[in-house]
């Protein structure tokens, strides 16, 4: 029976009932509390490296900017983001949304050709559980079989000892995370300096700071696995994205069939897996690799390593758990470029080709204007016609603009109410009303279109057009 929490790839064997519960639950619909033993080998010790650079990304990226302004940004709050150094403000929905779309385009032609690289290399879920606070643990409490058994030891000086630093250390880790998520949203600047005033003046940031690590530190401590299998949406989704060629954990069940413990003096008959369950005691959402695919995966290679030292040890060939795919097992022939992949790899390059198209057309003003409702033409003394028309300007860029409204054509002035100042913020927005004025003899017609520009200094920002009426001749 394929359950939701299944992924159909892999050949699953002859008793596939363990995919009619969630293993994250037991019989007595308790947690299943999971004790992974500690990862080591070639694999991990190539996750450790990834994970240095991908840590160091993450944490010095908020530091670094690009024309005076973070080189990642995503301020949800003011709906104002950057990224790589390409402003998106509020007026920018569009492109934003083009970004997001063309971002998940990437995201299904990646998950399908890669499976879960991802999740188990990179996503920050796996990243700080399994390489900050899983090694947190085992340094503070030792391996799984020590975890065990101070989880059921009487609370002794010792064991108060080790779970208050080990909590304790996740409450300071955690709060490392939740700044470091702020500096993504607010800027490292505005960050420093609200750390650096008294907190009664930003006590919503600072609640922010402290809702944040509340968050992450129940995440890191108590939710853990069950971040990636019951709350991840990616994760859900990997059975209608990955097909029979995505490349995953798997285990070489045509080379490890039938399973037989190891009996030394007898000559073996049985597949390789020598059912030691060294695979399931290193795994952090407690599966049975062998059992075929499944939603629990996060690709994180502890099997990998656990299998290929047993391998080792019984003088096996390695790579009885390895990163391929179910055909690629079935027939020894893996193809990463399918039709399905050529799909999406064609809507992919159409998306990145209207999203260059627009961000390089794209002015850094936009503005609207447009005759005051219910106003008509003035007829001047002096032989001119006036308009009156409202106007708004909107900063596209995230420094500050000063705008002057130019008149193209036809030849004519504009007199705006006030003398506003048009000085623009970064992302703001000015609004005004403003007289066009025009002699007789440049207008033809009763219905004129007129070309207007915005310039700062002498840089041309924007042309727009409107209409200009005037009487009939
Ligand atoms: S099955 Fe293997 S790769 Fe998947 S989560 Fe478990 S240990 Fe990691
Ligand atoms: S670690 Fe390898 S040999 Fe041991 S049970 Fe898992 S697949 Fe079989």
């Amino acid at each position: 029976m394929i359950t939701p929490n299944s992924i159909p790839v892999s050949t699953p064997p002859a008793d596939d009932s363990f995919r009619d519960h969630f293993n994250g639950i037991n019989e007595d619909g308790k947690r299943n509390w999971f004790y992974p033993q500690k990862p080591k080998g070639v694999w991990h010790n190539r996750r450790i490296w990834f994970t240095v650079v991908i840590l160091t990304l993450l944490f010095v990226t908020p530091f670094l900017k690009y024309n005076n302004q973070p080189l990642l940004l995503f301020n949800v709050l003011e709906r104002k983001f950057i990224i790589f150094g390409l402003f998106i403000g509020p007026q920018d929905y569009w492109l934003f949304g083009l970004t997001m779309l063309s971002f998940m385009v990437f995201i299904v032609l990646f998950t399908t050709i890669f499976g879960r690289l991802w999740c188990g290399w990179a996503c920050p879920q796996t990243v700080f559980m399994e390489m900050v606070f899983r090694k947190i643990e085992y340094f503070i409490e030792g391996d799984s079989s020590k975890q065990k058994l101070l989880n059921k030891s009487p609370w002794t000086g010792d064991k108060v000892l080790k779970k208050g630093t080990k909590y304790f250390s996740f409450l300071l880790v955690s709060f490392l995370i939740a700044n470091l998520l702020l500096s993504y949203v607010i800027g490292v600047d505005k960050l420093s300096k609200i750390i650096s005033e008294p907190i009664s003046q930003h006590v919503p940031f600072f609640s922010g700071i402290i809702i944040f690590t509340a968050v992450f530190y129940f995440n890191f401590a108590w939710l853990r696995d069950q971040a990636c299998t019951v709350v991840c949406p990616y994760g859900r989704l990997q059975g209608v994205l990955m097909d029979r060629n995505s490349i995953v954990v798997a285990y070489d069940y045509k080379r490890g069939e039938p399973r037989e413990k190891l009996h030394k003096g007898h000559d073996r008959t049985a597949g390789d897996c020598i059912s030691c369950f060294q695979c399931v005691a290193v795994c952090p959402t407690g599966i049975d690799i062998r059992n075929g695919t499944q939603m629990e995966c996060v690709n994180c290679t502890a099997c990998i390593d656990a299998c290929d030292s047993i391998m080792d040890k019984v003088g096996f060939d390695k790579g009885l758990i390895k990163y391929t795919s179910e055909n690629a097992i079935v027939s020894g022939v893996n193809k990463l470029i399918t039709n399905r992949t050529r799909g999406y790899i064609f809507v992919l390059v159409l998306l990145w080709s209207a999203l260059g198209y627009l961000v390089v057309s794209r002015n850094d003003t936009q503005t609207t204007l447009f005759r005051a409702p219910g106003s008509q033409y003035i007829e001047n003394k002096d032989g001119t016609i006036s308009n009156l028309y409202t106007f708004k300007i909107f900063n596209k860029t995230n420094q500050i603009v000063k705008p002057v409204i130019h008149l193209d054509s036809p030849k004519g002035t504009l007199l705006f109410a006030g003398k506003p100042d048009l000085t623009l913020e970064g992302a703001g927005m000015s609004e005004g009303t403003v007289f066009i004025i025009i002699p007789k003899s440049e207008l033809k017609n009763r219905k004129t279109k007129l070309k207007l520009s915005v310039y700062q200094a002498k840089e041309k920002l924007e042309t727009f057009e409107t209409t200009f009426m005037a009487p009939e001749e």
